[in-house]
């Protein structure tokens, strides 16, 4: 299940994520600056709301749910900061303006056709043909751009809240819901293919997010989403000092929470998956930087160290193949049971 084998500096240039260091400490600032107006919830995946804190982390609480084990940001900010605090945030700004331009075709090669190429794959086999595609969180564009030139889709809908985003799918002939997902209006809806690319973690409900998507998918279309996986290996390892570990994640799902969430939301997990490239390589780097001491840790020591070149890329692939990597996929199917009973009804009467 490898999307093609990259390196972290492949997609996110050193010298340039080193620039934005300043920005990310300014929107984190920014974001804190609302602490007492953080509000409280339930687990984002079971809802139930015991859990033992975790960690803090520049400022922010994380717990763990006793009945599920998804780790999420608690109290977190509330939907009215988070869309203050992304209208202003310097870190967008310095990713349109640097990483994009300076990893875009990077980015589109070992990123975006892989994921075009997967998501056709998916709805060849699940029997979709000709389906209509919505994007939440397009961006920029590069996976709407794949989708379109893979000629699968007769549709291609990309829904942008930012707004010379928005303005850049325009451009490239797209057409825009300029909104977040929740509050999202397609005309003629009837999507067959939702996907979604590392947006879930960002969201205060995730459940709103997956009902909203179920609304608007027919029956029998799917939803597809990809976020990190706290039981994949860099974050179980790393656990805080985790770089996905961040003031902007507040979900940390694995594959069953998210499946989980998915089907108490009239969507029935299809299949999860962990093709994530960079956990070892994210974790030897924090050995190396003194960040994370491994010194007791014989083994990490001789695979991620001493003996990288040879067990360095093996080693990640198994955490790939084994749901085990920190970078999750889930596909989740709009039950069709509705539909079918609608029809029977329809035909009774
Ligand atoms: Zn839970």
């Amino acid at each position: 299940m490898a999307t093609g084998t990259f390196k972290e500096t492949d997609i996110r240039p050193s010298h340039i994520m080193d620039g934005q260091m300043v920005h990310i400490e300014a929107d984190r600032n920014r974001l804190l600056q609302f602490k007492d107006r953080f509000e409280f919830v339930a687990c984002p995946a079971c809802a139930e709301e015991m859990a033992s804190e975790a960690f803090v982390k520049n400022g922010l609480s994380y717990v763990t749910c006793k009945c599920c084990e998804t780790l999420y940001i608690n109290p977190r900010p509330t939907p009215e900061i988070l869309e203050y605090c992304y209208s202003h945030s310097e870190v967008y700004d310095y990713w349109n303006q640097h990483v994009f331009p300076a990893a875009e075709e990077a980015r589109r090669e070992k990123i975006f056709q892989p994921r075009a190429k997967k998501v056709a794959e998916f709805c060849k086999r699940l029997g979709i043909n000709h389906p209509a595609l919505m994007e939440v969180g397009a961006a920029y564009g590069t996976f709407c751009e794949e989708a379109r030139r893979s000629g699968v889709f007769r549709r291609i809908v990309a829904v942008e809240p930012t707004p010379a985003l928005a303005q850049t799918l325009r451009d490239k002939g797209f057409e825009v819901a300029e909104s977040c997902v929740e509050k999202v209006a397609i005309e003629n809806a009837s999507l067959d293919v939702i996907v979604s690319f590392e947006v879930i973690e960002h969201l205060f409900s995730p459940r709103d997010f997956f009902r909203k998507c179920a609304q608007m998918l027919s029956p029998g279309g799917i939803l597809i989403v990809t976020c990190p996986n706290v039981k994949g290996f860099d974050i179980l390892t790393l656990r805080e000092l985790a770089s996905s570990v961040d003031h902007e994640h507040l979900n940390y799902f694995h594959p069953s929470s998210l499946s989980l969430l998915a089907a108490s939301c009239g969507l029935t997990p299809v299949e999860s998956f962990t093709p994530g490239q960079l956990d070892a390589e994210l974790v030897r780097k924090a050995i190396l930087k003194g960040e994370f001491d491994a010194s007791g840790q014989h083994f990490l020591k001789r695979v991620l160290i001493d003996e990288w070149d040879q067990f360095g890329q093996p080693f990640q692939q198994f955490l790939a193949d084994h749901g085990l990597s920190s970078h999750l996929w889930l596909v989740a199917r709009k039950n069709s049971v509705s539909g079918v009973r609608m029809h029977r009804l329809f035909i009774e009467q």
